[in-house]
């Protein structure tokens, strides 16, 4: 316990020797904390949207508020489903193609209630280990479906996500901005893990809306408490916003990185 009495006082403040001006410059220098996320009651940015969902109900779970605030503003929104999503069956007993086509068809109610104008289904296969070699496939493709809707806002998850589907779209929108001579601005929302969000949008007038799209994804729903997640998370991001706001999502600027995800 000797050492205990060698601590300064509780608010007493640790006083250096100092013996050069390098040493006063390098003690009197300020941490920087990470900044705050930008909060707003619109969008991110403005313009034709698309968005990039790794399986049918990312759309929803993720930016599915921020969508809806887009499509009352006039905003014309497009949906990207990268896979058919068949490892959403933790039976494994459902017949494949019957429920891809009843995800699909999930997919088409909950963009009826959002107000998705379009959708895209890729199908390619999930829960899937991808290599270079993958992403050299459909970074093309994905590429072509970029220019041809020609959008001003993209949104996908974010290059945090712990899931390896959520992952690898993140790491397929990084690349193929770089890709672009007019990259579109991108936000990466929040699935299954946090990000350190540099936006929050007030999704609070609309989360009926979301929960609306949401309860169209029965597949989904049956098997996981997804609402229940979903609820704590945008509550939780709520934190940032004004009094009064419930609830928040929370976005992470995606840049162009040529790399993304090598290490
Ligand atoms: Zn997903």
């Amino acid at each position: 316990m000797a050492a205990v009495g060698r601590l300064p006082r509780p608010g007493r403040l640790v006083l250096p020797s100092l013996r050069s001006d390098d040493d006063l410059a390098r003690m009197t220098r300020y941490l920087a904390p990470p900044a705050p996320p930008i909060r707003s009651s619109a969008p991110p940015a403005r313009g034709r949207v698309l968005v990039l969902a790794p399986h049918p109900d990312d759309e929803t779970i993720g930016p599915g508020g921020t969508v809806r605030l887009h499509v009352e503003m006039g905003d014309e929104v497009h949906a990207l489903f990268l896979t058919a999503g068949t490892s959403g069956d933790p039976t494994g007993r459902e017949d494949k193609v019957a429920y891809a086509s009843r995800r699909q068809d999930e997919a088409r109610a909950a963009a009826r209630v959002l107000g998705i104008a379009a959708q895209e289904f890729w199908g390619f296969p999930d829960n899937y280990r991808v290599n270079e070699l993958d992403l050299g496939a459909i970074l093309p493709r994905l590429k072509q479906a970029i220019e041809a809707f020609a959008p001003d806002v993209i949104y996908a998850p974010h290059l945090g996500d712990q899931h390896s589907d959520h992952f690898t779209t993140a790491v397929l929108t990084q690349r193929v901005l770089a890709q672009l001579a007019r990259p579109p601005r991108a936000f990466g929302y929040e699935v299954w893990s946090a990000s350190r969000a540099t936006w929050i949008v007030d999704v609070s007038s609309v989360y009926a809306t979301k929960m609306a799209a949401l309860d169209c994804y029965p597949s989904q729903l049956e098997h996981t408490d997804i609402r229940r997640f979903v609820s704590g998370l945008n509550a939780y991001r709520a934190v940032f916003l004004d009094k009064g706001a419930t609830y928040g999502e929370a976005f992470v600027a995606l840049e162009p990185d040529a790399r993304a995800g090598s290490s």
